[in-house]
């Protein structure tokens, strides 16, 4: 580099330092990435690009990393609001899976499909046909698990709220964040930005297609569904000689207007005893029902928890959550998105799917795409 360039603005020298091309056998020179939202997809990939020599900086609007693989704990014992339980496809999420011994362990879900036909309700097994895996003491655990090599590379409490050129540096990206207390700071010196939040995060982060037209118009067609989520626990249930209320299986998937699965927290592994259950309302409903206050939802809900159960017993504990972006309806149809011109990437489950693989896999892909 001539002295002449040397010369310049040290934040340009360094990053025409940084942008030297390497040459023929010669590693890559490491960039600097920002990754917004530490769900499963955005540490999948932060950790990738981590491995692969880059830094990264990985913004989480939580205390915490674990986005939609969410657990609540309560008096009563945890609670997984979001994600109930995974299933293993690709041999990529599976080794990663075994690089995080003792984390996760198969559940014995009993599941069933229940019917709510002319106001009886009846129950048929449904064939287990892959193992239900959960992450323990909640289903937090696993992207706490992988998150924790990243160290101060994960900032949390943290909210991006804005992507705009970089003030010393228009071929990079700074970032705009509000905390928790709404103090504000701007992140800058980014060679590129990945988004691994859900499509609405991502539109409004977009600009609504300024910063990437065609990124915009990829993700215009995604749709994904709320759900309200109900959480009751029975501590009455656990007397002695009394193992558990109501039905013998440990999880269904309803029929009923209102609800669309249920499952019996306390069956699953490394949780704690007290007679707990979750129940995930219909994505219709949920969506009908999107303005209604906690209370009345948690209300209609539990009616149907006693319809589909026969369990009438009031819960010593009931919370009801929303969430406003839950489960894919429509997604991308590709396992990221990547604008190489604009510099800016996206994952997530909605990528592809809903589930939780999918979210891996694509911010697995997300990763490799940009090295
Ligand atoms: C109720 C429910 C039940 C589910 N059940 C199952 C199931 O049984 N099995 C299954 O496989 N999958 C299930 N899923 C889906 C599964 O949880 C998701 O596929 C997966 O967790 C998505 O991961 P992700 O990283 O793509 O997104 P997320 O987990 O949503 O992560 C996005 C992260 O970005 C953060 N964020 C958003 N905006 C910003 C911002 N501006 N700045 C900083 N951070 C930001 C969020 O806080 C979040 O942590 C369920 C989901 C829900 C909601």
């Amino acid at each position: 580099m001539s002295t002449r360039a040397t010369a310049k603005k040290p934040a340009k020298a360094a990053a025409d330092r940084h942008r030297t091309p390497a040459g023929p056998g010669q590693p890559r020179p490491s960039r600097h990435f920002a990754v917004v939202g530490a769900g499963i997809a955005g540490v999948a990939c932060a950790r990738t690009l981590v491995q692969a020599g880059h830094k990264v900086t990985l913004f989480e609007r939580n205390d915490a990393a674990g986005g939609r693989m969410a657990s609540v704990d309560t008096a009563f014992g945890r609670f997984d609001s979001g994600a109930q339980y995974f299933t293993v496809r690709d041999p990529r999420f599976a080794l990663a899976l075994e690089n995080a011994p003792g984390v996760c362990k198969r559940w014995s879900a009993n599941l069933v499909r229940v019917l709510d036909a002319h106001g009886r309700v009846a129950e048929a097994a449904l064939p287990s046909l892959e193992p239900h895996w959960v992450a323990q003491p909640g289903m937090d655990s696993l992207v706490a698990r992988w998150a924790a090599p990243l160290g101060n590379s994960l900032v949390t409490g943290t909210r991006v709220t804005n992507i705009e050129p970089d003030a010393l540096d228009a071929k990079r990206w700074q970032l705009r964040t509000a905390g928790a207390d709404d103090s504000q700071h701007v992140y800058s010196g980014f060679d590129a930005v990945l988004l691994a939040v859900p499509p609405a995060g991502a539109r409004a982060l977009l600009g609504e297609g300024k910063l990437s037209a065609t990124l915009a118009r990829k993700i215009e067609p995604v749709r994904i569904a709320p759900c309200w989520t109900l959480m009751i626990a029975f501590p009455q249930a656990n007397q002695p000689n009394m193992s558990h209320l109501g039905p013998q299986w440990n999880a269904a998937r309803s029929t009923h207007h209102r609800v669309a699965w249920l499952a019996r927290e306390s069956s699953k592994p490394g949780r704690e005893p007290v007679e707990r259950w979750t129940l995930q309302a219909s994505a219709t409903w949920s969506q009908e029902h999107l303005r209604d206050a906690p209370s009345r939802v948690e209300a209609k809900l539990l009616r149907a928890f006693a319809e589909i159960t026969g369990i009438h017993a009031t819960p010593a504990h009931a919370q009801a959550i929303c969430w406003n972006e839950a489960q894919t309806q429509v997604p991308v149809g590709t396992t990221h998105l990547w604008d190489a011109k604009a510099r800016i990437g996206i994952a997530g489950d909605w990528c592809t799917g809903h589930r939780v693989e999918d979210a891996f896999l694509s911010g697995l892909s997300l990763a490799l795409d940009v090295i």
